[in-house]
């Protein structure tokens, strides 16, 4: 038996190097050897007491039955009064479509959206899974990229050009994962510009990121003229609320496209865990103070990092301005060896390179579509992040 039975779909998909980059992490540390784990993007934070009290709540009164495909009516209602609180935007319930995490949301809509031969412009660099998806889907992804000097923003330019008979989608994710770039309003309101003048084009605003963000305003691309009939809006609870694990994120979208991610989801999953559901009313209802002071944490785990990651040579640092990561241009690098004499000549190599010597994992740009750079998640402990930078240090120090 061999992969040569599996579907042609399957085949062509990469494993997510976010996840891969992880499991190998783990497997040094059953080896026993201590593994600083930078490479996952999750908050290393638990999940805000009263949201833990509302899903015991649901298990003590029995909230355990499947729940409607889009979400309970409490949580959809509960995502509309927070898009309008928190962005200024007048959804209905019917409007929601609650997932097993944004991840799932994202697949929804491409699914629902991408026809074979489709485009999908994505703004690059990217968070892994957007083209691995859109290639599911039998689309092709076009990319527009930006690079550390314009703080990797692809100028509208470049969308412009990137613009065929054939683009079905544009995609992005502010604050962005892999960079930490916020796309300012102004430059929101340009490419919005740019997309009402193409009545077949939609946009997959990825907003799972909104609430960890170093002072840039969060805008939707969803609140400027004539663009909430054509974007879906992607948001959830894994990163704000820290909570990964709870699987729960939504779409905010046009009614007919919600509809068919309903009929998608009735066919794949059904309704998310119903426990879970119940805590995000609570997340999305209750008190953001657990949320602003884990932002403050992030905040200053990002200036301790970038000051110490300043001091390796050769690294071109960015500061982001949102989520939890560095994305540094590691190119001086390429063409050197290790001590052993294994040659560095892709972000890959060094990523393997680090996890062995420095004992730190980190992700290959290659994955986010940016070849020169490597991402290293701050959602660590300050001890964690100082001992791993240190580490890294005396590795990159070893290379020549
Ligand atoms: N979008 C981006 C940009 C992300 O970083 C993540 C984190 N994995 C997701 C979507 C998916 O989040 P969730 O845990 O809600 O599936
Ligand atoms: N969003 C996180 C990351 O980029 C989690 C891993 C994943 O779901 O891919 O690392």
């Amino acid at each position: 038996m061999s992969n040569a039975l599996l579907s042609d779909r399957i085949n062509a998909l990469e494993e997510s190097a976010t996840i891969g980059m992880a499991k190998k992490a783990r497997e040094l540390a059953s080896k026993g050897i201590e593994v600083i784990n930078l490479s996952f993007g999750e908050p290393d934070f638990q999940t805000p007491q009263h949201i833990k009290d509302a899903a015991k709540e649901a298990i003590d009164k029995g909230k355990t039955f499947y729940t409607p495909v889009p979400g309970i009516p409490e949580l959809r209602n509960a995502i509309v009064g927070k898009l309008k609180k928190d962005n200024g935007l007048e959804y209905k319930a019917e409007n929601i479509i609650v997932s097993t995490g944004a991840k799932q949301s994202i697949a929804n809509a491409i699914l629902c959206l991408v026809n074979p031969g489709d485009e999908v412009v994505i703004y690059a660099p990217y968070w892994v899974s957007y083209s691995e998806l859109v290639k599911l889907a039998g689309g092709v992804p076009k990319l527009v990229s930006g690079d550390l000097n314009s703080d990797f923003k692809a100028p509208i330019s470049e969308l412009k050009k990137a613009i065929t008979s054939k683009t079905k989608i544009v995609m992005f994710s502010s604050p962005c994962n892999p960079t930490g770039s916020v796309f300012s309003e102004s430059e929101l309101k340009e490419m919005a510009e740019e997309i009402v003048k193409h009545p077949n084009i939609f946009v997959i605003a990825d907003e799972i990121y909104e609430h960890i963000n170093f002072g840039e305003k969060h805008v939707s691309i969803a609140s400027f003229p004539g663009m909430m009939e054509r974007t879906v809006l992607v948001n959830g609870v894994s990163k704000g609320f820290a909570m990964t694990g709870w699987r729960i994120g939504f779409m905010a979208a046009p009614k007919w496209i919600a509809d068919a991610c309903d009929k998608l989801q009735g066919q794949v999953t059904s309704g998310t865990c119903s426990i879970a559901q119940w805590a995000a009313v609570a997340a999305f209802t209750q008190d953001l103070a657990p949320t602003y002071e884990m932002n403050k944490a992030f905040l200053r785990r990002r200036d301790l990092c970038y000051a110490l990651l300043k001091e390796i040579p050769g690294l071109k640092v960015n500061l982001p301005k949102g989520a939890f990561y560095f994305f540094f241009d590691v190119k001086a690098y390429f063409g050197k060896s290790a001590p052993d004499g294994t040659k560095i000549n892709t972000a890959n190599d060094l990523c393997m390179y680090l996890l062995n010597e420095a004992h730190a994992s980190l992700v290959t740009g290659e994955a986010f579509g940016a070849d020169d750079y490597v991402r290293m998640s701050f959602a660590a402990s300050d001890e964690n992040l100082k001992k791993a930078i240190g580490n890294l240090k005396a590795a990159f120090a070893k290379l020549s």
